[in-house]
């Protein structure tokens, strides 16, 4: 990835200067800026558990942000998706599809 970046900084100049343009002020790493110009975001995204604060952890350029901005929202939808799997195991002896998606 390393590689990448400076090959783009360097060969590319006018790419990196879109790219840091689009991202202007912001005090985030090269990776960070690159994903949210490729997906045409403008902000951080917002957490999925309290939709209030927006996520503070960037992982990398290849998993993107975490969907919860704490450890409290992580818990919280953690004990939701709990509650409803167990409800899902109950009534049809399955769990959630969602419980695929989050333990990737
Ligand atoms: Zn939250």
């Amino acid at each position: 990835m390393k590689h990448i970046f400076s090959h783009l900084k360097f060969k590319q100049s006018d790419m990196f200067k879109r790219i840091t343009d689009y991202n202007k002020g912001e005090k985030i790493s090269f990776a960070e800026m690159l994903y949210k110009y490729v997906y045409n975001m403008k902000q951080r995204p917002q957490c999925i558990q309290c939709s209030v604060e927006k996520v503070k952890t960037f992982y990398d350029f290849y998993r993107g942000y975490a969907p919860f901005c704490s450890r409290q929202c992580a818990s919280k939808n953690k004990a939701v998706l709990n509650k409803r799997k167990n409800t899902l195991k109950v009534k049809y002896g399955v769990g959630s599809p969602v419980e695929v998606r989050w333990s990737k």
